[in-house]
Parts: C-alpha cells; sequence; structure tokens
C-alpha cells in the first residue's frame, strides 16, 4: 500500500492559484493540497468550495486551509502571491512591492524545514524565480518557474492552427524573458523532425508564387506577435489571466510529482549555458522529481543568440532594481 502522500502547498488564493488548485482536483495530480493565503478567511473558504466538488471527484484529496508550518513536508510550495499594480505605478514599484511579499514568503518557508521544490508563478516571473532563489538559499535546480510554459503552449495552438497539425506535433519554443522581450528562435522550430521556415520555404516553391515564402514569413511574426500580446488582450477584455496558467502550472507540478523528465519551457537559472549565466530565463528544460534536471541548450543561430542576450539584460537590469 502507498503511504507517501503527493503533497502540494499553495501560497496565494486568488485567481491563478485557484485556477491551479481546481486543476489539480480535476486532474487528480496530489493527495494533500494546503492552501495559504494572508487572508485567511479566504482561504478557508476556497478549501470549503474545493471540498465540496469531492464527491464529484475521481479520486479523494485532502484539501485545507493551513500555515506555513504545513509546508514542512510538502514535495513542492507553488506561490501565485502578489499585489496588483496601482493606477500609475511603475514596474519596478511593483516589483519591490512584490519582492517584500515573497520575503514575508520565503523565510517561514524554509523556517518550516520545507526540503522540496519551489514553483513560482508570480510576475515578473523570472525575477521573482531568481528572488526566491536568493532568499531561500535552494540549490538553483530546485526552484522553478513558470517562465514561458504558457507562451510556448499559446504558440503551439496558434501553429497548429496555422499549418494544420495537432499542436502536439508541432516542437516550437518562445525563450527568454516571459514579457515583451519573449521571442521564438525560428530556427529550431518543427512539425516532427522537419524545420518549420523548410516548410514554408517548400509550399512556396511548389506553388510557383515567389511572394508566396514571404507571406509564409509574415505570418509567423505576425503570430509570434499574437503570443506576446495575447496575455494583454485577454487582461483587456477580462481583467485577468488565470486558466491557461492554472493548466501550465498542473502540467509542471505533475512533471515533478510523476518523476517524468518532461520537456517545458520553465524559467531556470543560466550557468553559462546559452552563454548567460546567473540569471533565470524560459528555456525549454527537463524536469523531474529533483526539479530542473537539466537545461536544453537549443543551437541558436547568432541572431538569435544576440536576441536572446538582450532578453536576459532586461531581466538582470530588473533584478537589480531591486536589490
Ligand atoms: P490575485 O490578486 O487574484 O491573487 C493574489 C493573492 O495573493 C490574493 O489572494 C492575496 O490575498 C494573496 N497575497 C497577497 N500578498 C500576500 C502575502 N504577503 N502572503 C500570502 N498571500 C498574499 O492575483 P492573480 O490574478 O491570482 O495573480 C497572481 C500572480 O500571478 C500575479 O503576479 C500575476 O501577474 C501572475 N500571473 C502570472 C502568469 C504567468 O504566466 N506566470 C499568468 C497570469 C498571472
Amino acid at each position: 500500500m502507498r503511504v507517501d502522500k503527493r503533497k502540494v502547498a499553495l501560497v496565494g488564493c486568488g485567481m491563478v492559484g485557484m485556477s491551479y488548485a481546481y486543476c489539480l482536483l480535476n486532474q487528480t495530480v496530489c493527495d494533500e493540497l494546503v492552501l495559504i493565503d494572508a487572508n485567511e478567511k479566504k482561504a478557508m473558504g476556497e478549501a470549503m468550495d474545493l471540498n465540496h466538488g469531492l464527491a464529484f471527484a475521481a479520486s479523494n484529496m485532502e484539501i485545507y486551509a493551513g500555515t506555513y508550518g504545513d509546508c514542512r513536508d510538502a514535495d513542492l510550495v507553488v506561490i501565485c502571491a502578489g499585489v496588483a499594480q496601482k493606477p500609475g505605478e511603475s514596474r519596478l514599484d511593483l516589483l519591490k512591492r512584490n519582492a517584500a511579499v515573497f520575503r514575508s514568503i520565503i523565510e517561514p518557508v524554509t523556517r518550516s524545514g520545507f526540503s522540496g521544490i519551489f514553483l513560482v508563478a508570480t510576475n515578473p516571473v523570472d525575477v521573482m524565480t531568481r528572488i526566491t532563489c536568493v532568499l531561500s538559499g535552494f540549490n538553483s535546480g530546485r526552484v522553478l518557474g513558470t517562465g514561458t510554459a504558457l507562451d510556448t503552449a499559446r504558440l503551439r495552438y496558434l501553429l497548429g492552427g496555422y499549418l494544420h497539425v495537432d499542436p502536439r506535433n508541432v516542437h516550437a519554443y518562445v525563450i527568454g524573458e516571459h514579457g515583451d522581450s519573449e521571442f521564438v528562435p525560428w530556427s529550431q522550430a518543427m512539425v516532427a523532425t522537419r524545420p518549420i521556415l523548410e516548410l514554408c520555404r517548400e509550399e512556396a516553391g511548389a506553388s510557383g508564387n515567389v511572394e508566396e515564402e514571404k507571406i509564409s514569413l509574415d505570418k509567423l511574426g505576425e503570430i509570434e506577435e499574437q503570443v506576446r500580446m495575447a496575455a494583454y488582450q485577454i487582461i483587456d477584455a477580462k481583467q485577468a489571466t488565470y486558466y491557461g496558467i492554472g493548466m501550465a502550472m498542473t502540467r509542471i507540478t505533475k512533471a515533478v510529482l510523476g518523476d517524468e523528465n518532461s520537456v517545458l519551457t520553465v524559467s531556470a537559472m543560466l550557468k553559462g549555458g546559452y552563454g548567460q549565466r546567473d540569471v533565470f530565463a524560459g528555456v525549454p528544460c527537463v524536469i523531474n522529481g529533483s526539479g530542473v534536471r537539466r537545461i536544453l541548450e537549443l543551437p541558436l543561430t547568432e541572431e538569435e543568440r544576440d536576441r536572446f542576450a538582450a532578453s536576459c539584460r532586461t531581466l538582470q537590469e530588473s533584478f537589480e532594481g531591486v536589490l
């Protein structure tokens, strides 16, 4: 009989946190889920609400509102706590306030004796993940952020539609900052094992229309821009984004708890890979029970390496701004 329980402690029971929790319950990802929030009453209400769905769930799960002491034996501490941007507030000021929020979280989590893996979703996620690593003193492999996991899912969905291919057979990544400087290294975008750039060229050749290839390349550029603007568009329409990120976090959680060795574009600390050091950025990584087992270095073109370096510079500047 199994005695070890897969335990997740969730800090931040807002829209993102609860979309994730709801997804964990529906996909039966863990056995125990602790909800922690500065607003204790909210955490309690959310636990009650989820528990009332248990009779309809595929398997049992222990769900309760708890305290940081409950992180002690958790496999994963997932952080989606944060404060919202005030009108007229700069991104840097928001970052400073979220850094203060993280100081009030990471210290009691580590004091509890927690020895698992941190997963961070709070924005700006790459910088908040780095702050988590610094404050916790954990080995960087055990601290990961959602990075460009969601952006990559958006890209594969859009490319699948354009190329009429199941998105699961589209292997393309958004890398760098989860934000304005993120980009798609098109030299590494594939359908099965065929480069997408090559497919565009081939189709243009077949039609005999020289303009065709340019149209295809322009379309790829449009898709990249759509991915970059997706969050702005959703926020404009419904004030916040939460279902997609909740599912991305669930996918990462499964990779960790299931010791899957799955490749996902999380925010991980670069240690020389891609010519970068110490900065956290979204890159394809092999994820398993120990966190980031390995960063996969894609053979980027020189131009793509420059874009990646520029994205990392932005992240470094933001991090230095909160010191
Ligand atoms: P929200 O305002 O609905 O929830 C935030 C929660 O954090 C609230 O319940 C609040 O009480 C709690 N909180 C605030 N300070 C706290 C503290 N010191 N300790 C414990 N809890 C505290 O916000 P949301 O929509 O759930 O978004 C949460 C974060 O996720 C934001 O930073 C948002 O930008 C980010 N986000 C990230 C992605 C991504 O791709 N990484 C996508 C969407 C949103």
